[in-house]
């Protein structure tokens, strides 16, 4: 089939999806683990034990949230468990990359994503960001999520609150200069979680944000398993979790191309959180 024939079917599909998609979803959370390495190399523990999460009262929005003025959007609430997957009745997925952004493999990825009319969230690093603004002020322009993945990316349950709250700060301000609006949704490193970081990222206007697949695309897996790996974790509502920094990501940037036009004719959909209006 024609190229053109194949975008036009892949655009159809599409159009499709996001009708389905919008047309409400109850929120669920599953299962998440470990993270990818710091920027800065500290050594990442091994992936969190999978443990089953209690059911949250999270509903995404159809997408009406572009351009949303900051004051319209509720105040989230303060969580126990972080959001580990959306939950809607059409075939809808969502991209995550953390770390960067990094000027040798994120704009590959973001011409990946732009090729095929995709939007995609990055949560990106503080000190990532501020050296290449450039690259988030892409983001924006191209539709994509920015959220905060703290400045340096360090152990959270190690710090102090008034450290975990200086890394939020830091960046959700060097965001808000460089992307245009604040983040609105928070990861923390390598998936450690506790009671500061949810209260202070709430405090921030953010929402806890995990993931339900884990590409471990940071071990350099080689690009066919990362392949298989988004492949096979593949169902509704799954977040997918990659990396764009933090060491050689080329085989995520040559993994992105393989399976995302695979993901697309399959009837997926990717898309990006949304967050209630009030
Ligand atoms: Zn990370």
């Amino acid at each position: 089939m024609p190229k053109d024939q194949l975008l036009t079917r892949r655009r159809a599909l599409l159009a499709g999806a996001a009708a389905v998609g919008a047309a409400g979803t109850a929120g669920a959370l599953a299962v998440g683990s470990g993270d990818g390495p710091a920027p800065a190399a500290a050594p990442a523990p091994g992936p969190a034990a999978r443990r089953p999460l209690e059911p949250s009262a999270y509903r995404l929005q159809p997408l009406t949230g572009y351009g949303a003025p900051r004051e319209a959007l509720r105040r989230p609430p303060v969580r126990s468990e972080p959001i580990l997957r959306m939950s809607g009745r059409g075939r809808v997925m969502m991209l995550t990359f953390d770390d960067g952004p990094d000027p040798r493999y994120t704009p590959e990825i973001l011409d990946t994503l732009a090729e095929y009319d995709v939007r995609a969230t990055f949560f990106v690093c503080g000190e990532m960001a501020d050296h290449n603004r450039d690259l988030l002020s892409r983001m924006a322009d191209e539709g994509h999520v920015v959220g905060n993945h703290t400045w340096s990316h360090p152990l959270l349950t190690r710090l102090t609150r008034r450290r975990i709250r200086s890394e939020m700060e830091r960046t959700s301000e060097v965001v808000e200069r460089a992307y245009g609006e604040p983040p609105r949704w928070f990861r923390a490193p390598y998936g450690a979680w506790n009671r500061a970081a949810f209260q202070l990222g709430a405090e921030l206007g953010m929402e806890p944000l995990a993931w339900t697949v884990d590409t471990l695309d940071w071990t350099t897996p080689g690009t066919g398993t990362i392949v298989e790996r988004v492949e096979d974790g593949a169902a509704p509502g799954v977040v997918v979790l990659s990396h764009d920094a933090g060491g050689d990501r080329s085989q995520t940037v040559r993994a992105l191309r393989r399976y995302l036009p695979e993901l697309l004719d399959s009837g997926y959909h990717l898309t990006v959180p949304r967050r209630r209006l009030v």
